[in-house]
């Protein structure tokens, strides 16, 4: 059996002390989360985290879905029952408007509480989690009557909601899809084809399920310029808006795979399935990529979420378990033997998770709020700031964190040595349920295409020249103060390489597009190095802030953050200098062998 505490101290220490949540109490739904209500909405999703849903997942792992012969897919046991608790907390409308039925409060509060819940059960929250996609497209591309008919219900969490893009020809390459629709002059359409890997597609959970699906009008341009996004319920609604008759959809099978067992991932057949349009015809990407942009920020939630449940238990067990002596002297002579917790190199592996998760929920957190202000604030500039911001973390957000996520379940597994490669301690699961975060939401390599090739260069280096601005601002106006010079040095030493990496893409990459190819893994983990650091350095100064005034009994939280920060720019951001190196290496070597060489 795993174990798991929600960090509810340290998510609080982000949100107040680092973040300056308070400060944003003008926008609409922060005022409502006092810093009372946000503790005690911490309070209860981690509850809900620890005792219902942290349970299960051993539960789903071993036993996942069933298909029956109807097409129907049964949930692993407790699952529904976790869901209908997860339902009636309104957990599913914490961040929806009100008008709704959400609670309208802000999507940072939704993330903090995230968080835990995807920790201990990621397959369970999947359901919720592609419902949200669904609800964020469905707000910004509906009409009127498709907001009233569809968004209710998903926000009360009685239907839920799932994303088709994927098709077996078409994965990352979307203009290749065939999936068709043909209008039936009344406004409706249908809709045929095969959609694979659908997450969520078919289960118990809820009284109806609706698909947003990406087709081609019949007679629409090829590649990407030709998809449109579609509304096709499981259940076609009667006239009173509820579900009755049974469309044209079904569950062909569901996979046998690697990880989340307990969430089923479904063959989609659409046989002439009753669907509305959502948004423009044609316009299906640009709405597809709103409930992207979504579930971007939470599949990189996904890689913190495993990163620190797999820390803990590792944690744990480091402490427990008795090999061999410390180098420095015996740390338990009466034991036979120290806990592992005593060698460098379990410490190495113990400090590289702490310093990433900690970093990792700032930036996650940090993201979110730019998020809020993006869709919440009143003025203008404030809004296009944000969303600068947020595109710009996105790709960092997702792939950082869970190419980190996965690399530390990895970590964490090891600690365990022998006894984390079986199946009994739960270690292996975490490594099998992070793996897929990095493939799913656009493979973490077109997350890295997507900065470089696209983030980097919008709008004229907007957004990016304000992000160098703000760190190089926040290290020149702490330069005078010497308890934070570690922190700032390896700061600015970060900054200034990916600087370098960014005026080398500039200068070699729009002639020769495979260098920025062949750069971008490398650029988008220096540029998570940076944004982590910078993290690590407003923690280190918050934490002094509180020191210096006396700290309220939590002197040693304070002082475990200053150690921490100064490991992460010790030991981890100086691998930025690697990753420049790297990306001005160029595309040549790396090219220059023909296939049949390989
Ligand atoms: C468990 C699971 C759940 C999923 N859930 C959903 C879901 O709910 N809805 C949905 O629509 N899909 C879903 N997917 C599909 C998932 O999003 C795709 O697998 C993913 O987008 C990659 O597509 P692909 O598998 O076809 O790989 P491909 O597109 O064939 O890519 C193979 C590799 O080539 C790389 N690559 C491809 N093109 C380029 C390029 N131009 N430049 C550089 N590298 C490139 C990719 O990064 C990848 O590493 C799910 C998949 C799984 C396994």
């Amino acid at each position: 059996m795993t174990i798991y505490r929600a960090p509810i101290q340290d998510t609080l220490f982000v949100l107040n002390d680092v973040l300056g949540y308070q400060r944003y109490s003008n926008l609409p739904g922060f005022s409502d989360a006092t810093p009372d209500v946000l503790e005690a909405i911490l309070a209860e999703g981690a509850k809900l985290a620890e005792n219902v849903m942290h349970p299960l997942n051993r539960v789903g792992d071993m036993e996942g879905c069933v298909r029956h012969g109807d097409g129907s897919v049964t949930t692993p046991k407790g699952f529904r029952e976790a869901f209908d608790q997860y339902r009636e907390g309104g957990w599913m409308g914490l961040a929806a408007p009100a008008e709704f039925g959400g609670q309208g409060l802000p999507y940072t509060v939704h993330t903090a509480v995230s968080e835990y819940m995807v920790s201990a059960n990621m397959a369970l929250m999947m359901y919720p989690g592609l419902t949200q996609g669904a609800i964020a497209a469905i707000i910004t591309h509906g009409t009127d009557e498709q907001r009233a008919t569809w968004l209710p219900k998903l926000v009360e969490g009685a239907w839920t909601g799932t994303m088709n893009l994927t098709e077996p020809h078409c994965g990352t390459d979307l203009g290749l899809l065939r999936s068709k629709a043909v209008p039936n002059g009344d406004g409706t359409y249908r809709i045929s084809g095969q959609k694979i890997f659908i997450s969520a597609g078919e289960h118990d959970m809820s009284d109806n399920i609706v698909h947003l699906v990406l087709a081609r009008i019949e007679g629409a341009p090829e590649g990407v310029k030709g998809i449109s996004l579609f509304i096709v319920p499981k259940l076609k609604l009667d006239a009173s808006g509820n579900p009755g008759q049974r469309n044209t959809v079904s569950c062909g099978s569901i996979e046998e795979k690697m990880g989340i067992h307990g969430n089923s991932t479904c063959v989609m057949n659409y046989d002439e399935a009753e669907g509305t349009l959502l948004g423009e015809a044609n316009g299906g990407l640009k709405a597809m990529f709103t409930m992207m942009n979504e579930a971007r920020l939470g599949v990189g939630l996904q890689g913190l979420s495993l990163s620190e449940i797999a820390y803990q238990n590792a944690v744990s067990y480091a402490k427990d378990r008795l090999q061999g002596r410390s180098l420095s002297g015996a740390k338990a002579p009466d034991k036979k033997a120290d806990p592992i917790i005593v060698h460098p190199d379990i410490r190495r592996s113990l400090m590289t998770m702490k310093a990433f998760n900690e970093a990792g929920r700032a930036l996650a957190l940090w993201t979110a709020i730019k998020s809020d202000v993006a869709h919440r604030a009143g003025d203008d500039k404030d809004r296009q700031a944000a969303d600068d911001y947020t595109g710009l973390l996105t790709p960092v957000v997702k792939g950082v964190l869970t190419d980190k996520g996965f690399d530390h379940a990895v970590m964490a597994q090891q600690v365990f040595g022998g006894h984390g490669y079986i199946e009994e301690h739960g270690m292996s699961q975490f490594v099998r349920d992070a793996r897929i975060a990095m493939i799913y939401e656009g493979a973490n390599g077109i997350q890295a295409l997507d900065l470089v090739g696209r983030k980097l260069a919008q709008n004229g280096g907007r957004a990016v020249q304000a992000f160098f601005k703000e760190v190089a601002e926040f290290c020149e106006e702490n330069r005078a103060d010497e308890k934070l010079a570690p922190f700032t040095k390896a700061l600015k030493k970060g900054l200034n390489d990916l600087q370098a990496a960014t005026m080398w893409l500039v200068q070699n990459a729009m002639a020769k597009p495979d260098n920025a190819g062949a750069a971008s893994t490398d650029y988008m983990h220096l540029f998570g190095l940076v944004a982590l650091g910078y993290m690590w350095a407003q923690m280190a100064r918050a934490a002094g802030v509180k020191l210096a005034e006396g700290a309220n009994g939590a002197a040693s939280f304070y002082d475990n953050k200053l150690v921490t920060a100064r490991f992460f720019m010790e030991r981890i951001m100086p691998e930025t200098a690697t990753r420049l190196a790297r990306i001005s290496s160029g595309a040549d070597t790396l090219m220059a062998l023909p296939a049949e060489a390989f």
